[in-house]
C-alpha cells in the first residue's frame, strides 16, 4: 500500500518548513512501520570492470573514451586481486560497475575484448563475476546498464542482485545541451523495459532516481511512481536510490546547479510515501555532508560503502567512516546493521527471487552468510583504512561458508 498519490505529490513541489517536516514525520512513521530501527548498509568493493562507455552524460567523470590515459578494461588478475583484499577487509559484495556496451562504438574495445578472449563486454563481465564467486566468498551485484533478456539469463547464474538507475523518466532530457543528450542507453522507456526484463526472471533488482540534472518535480514524481508500478507486477525491487547531483570540474555540467539539503529530504520523503513501504528507500552518504537528515525523511539504508575502493562515479566524496555512521544512526534512536547484497526476503525459501535452478548456488552462499534474520552474519562495525580487520575471524568465517556450499551444492 503507498500513502501518496501521484496527484498529491506533485502537490509538493512548493512546501513550507513545517509542510516539509510534516511530511518527513510521515515518511519515517511509515519506514518505522516497515523496517524499524535498523539502519543497514553493505560492505563492498567497487569493480570499475570497464571505463568505456557509449554514453555521453553531460554530468559523467567516469567515462573515458579511447585515447585517454586512463580509458581501461581491468584484468582478470585486478579483478581478482581487488575482490580478495576486499575479501579480507570483511567485505561480501562485489560491485561490477561498467559503462554502456562500448563496444558498440569503438574498435579499440572490440580489440581488447578478443585479446581477453571474448565477444562482447557482458560475456566478459559474466566471466568476471564467476572467477569472483569462485575464487573468494563474495557475492557480486552487477550494475552494467541496460540488458537483455539473453544477458540477464547469463548474469543471473553469477550474481545475487543486479541494478540499474532508471535516473529519470523526462524524455526532455534527451534535448540539445540536456542531461542525456546522446546518449542512447538513457532512453526511458528502454530502462523501464530492462528493469521489466529483469523482474521476469525473478532477479532481485536496484534502481533510482537521480535528482536535479534538469528534470522537473513532476518528472521526479512520474519517475518513482513507475519504478512503483514495476514493483506491484514484478515485486523484484529490492532497493530504490534517491541520489543527488553533484557537479563536477570538467564536465559540461559543472556549473549546473547541485540539489538543497531540503530538496533531497522532500524528494526522499515523498519517494517513501509513493513506494511500496517494502522496497528499501536509500541515499548515499558521502554525497551530501548533512547525511544524517536523511533517517528523519525515512530512508532505511546507506548503499554500498567500501573499506577499500573509493567511489568511482564520485571519486572526491570520500566514505564516510563506518563508526561515524554508526553514532550518527543511534543519536537517532538507530542501530547501524551490516546487510547482504541481497536484502533477505529475496533469499528466503518462499521467495520467487532466485529461484531459477543457474542461481541455486548463490542462493545458497547468501543463506549460509546470513544470520537469523537476514543480515550478514559477520558484522563489521569498523571501516578506517588504517585498522586491521580480524583476519582470524574472517578466515573462520569463510570456512564456514565454504563448508556449508558444499553441503547444500
Ligand atoms: S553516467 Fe554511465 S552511461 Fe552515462 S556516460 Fe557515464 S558511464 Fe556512461
Amino acid at each position: 500500500m503507498t500513502h501518496l498519490s501521484s496527484k498529491q505529490a506533485k502537490q509538493y513541489e512548493h512546501i513550507n518548513e513545517q509542510q516539509l517536516a510534516e511530511l518527513m514525520a510521515q515518511a519515517a512513521s511509515v519506514r518505522d512501520a516497515a523496517w524499524g530501527k535498523t539502519m543497514t548498509y553493505s560492505r563492498k568493493v567497487f569493480i570499475p570492470l570497464t571505463n568505456y562507455c557509449r554514453d555521453e552524460c553531460k554530468y559523467c567523470t567516469f567515462v573515458k573514451r579511447p585515447g585517454d590515459v586512463n580509458a581501461n578494461i581491468m584484468t582478470p588478475a585486478q579483478v581478482l586481486s581487488v575482490a580478495k583484499q576486499g575479501q579480507v577487509l570483511g567485505c561480501k559484495e562485489a560491485l561490477f560497475s561498467l559503462g554502456e556496451k562500448p563496444e558498440l562504438r569503438y574498435r579499440e574495445v572490440r580489440q581488447a575484448l578478443k585479446a581477453l578472449g571474448y565477444n562482447s563486454m557482458v560475456d566478459y563481465l559474466v566471466a568476471m563475476c564467476d572467477l569472483v564467486v569462485a575464487q573468494t566468498t563474495l557475492i557480486p551485484h552487477v550494475n552494467a546498464g541496460n540488458l537483455t533478456a539473453a544477458e540477464f539469463s547469463q548474469l543471473k547464474a553469477v550474481s545475487g542482485s543486479m541494478g540499474l538507475m532508471l535516473e529519470s523518466v523526462s524524455d526532455e532530457l534527451h534535448n540539445k545541451g540536456a542531461a542525456h543528450f546522446a546518449c542512447p542507453d538513457k532512453i526511458p522507456a528502454l530502462r523501464l523495459e530492462t528493469i521489466k526484463q529483469a523482474g521476469l526472471q525473478h532477479i532481485p533488482f536496484t534502481t533510482g532516481i537521480l535528482i536535479g540534472i534538469g528534470e522537473t518535480w513532476a518528472d521526479r514524481v512520474d519517475s518513482l511512481v513507475a519504478i512503483n508500478q514495476l514493483q506491484q507486477k514484478q515485486g523484484h525491487i529490492q532497493e530504490v536510490i534517491v541520489q543527488n547531483f553533484c557537479a563536477k570540474p570538467d564536465t559540461e555540467m559543472a556549473n549546473h546547479p547541485e540539489p538543497s539539503i531540503t530538496d533531497m529530504l522532500k524528494t526522499l520523503a515523498v519517494a517513501r510515501l509513493i513506494l511500496d513501504p517494502a522496497i528499501s528507500l536509500q541515499a548515499p552518504p558521502n554525497l551530501q555532508q548533512n547525511h544524517a537528515d536523511y533517517i528523519a525523511a525515512g530512508i532505511n539504508d546507506w548503499g554500498g560503502i567500501s573499506p577499500l575502493t573509493q567511489d568511482f562515479i564520485n571519486p572526491d566524496n570520500a566514505w564516510p567512516q563506518i563508526n561515524n555512521l554508526a553514532k550518527s544512526c543511534q543519536q537517532q534512536g538507530f542501530t547501524l546493521q551490516e546487510r547482504l547484497t541481497v536484502y533477505p526476503k529475496y533469499f528466503s525459501k518462499k521467495s520467487e527471487q532466485l529461484s531459477d535452478v543457474s542461481q541455486q548456488f548463490v542462493r545458497s552462499r547468501l543463506i549460509a552468510m546470513a544470520r537469523i534474520d537476514g543480515l550478514a552474519q559477520q558484522q563489521v562495525v569498523q571501516c578506517d583504512h588504517n585498522e586491521s580487520i580480524n583476519e582470524k575471524i574472517n578466515k573462520s568465517l569463510n570456512e564456514k561458508i565454504n563448508e556449508k556450499i558444499v553441503e547444500v551444492s
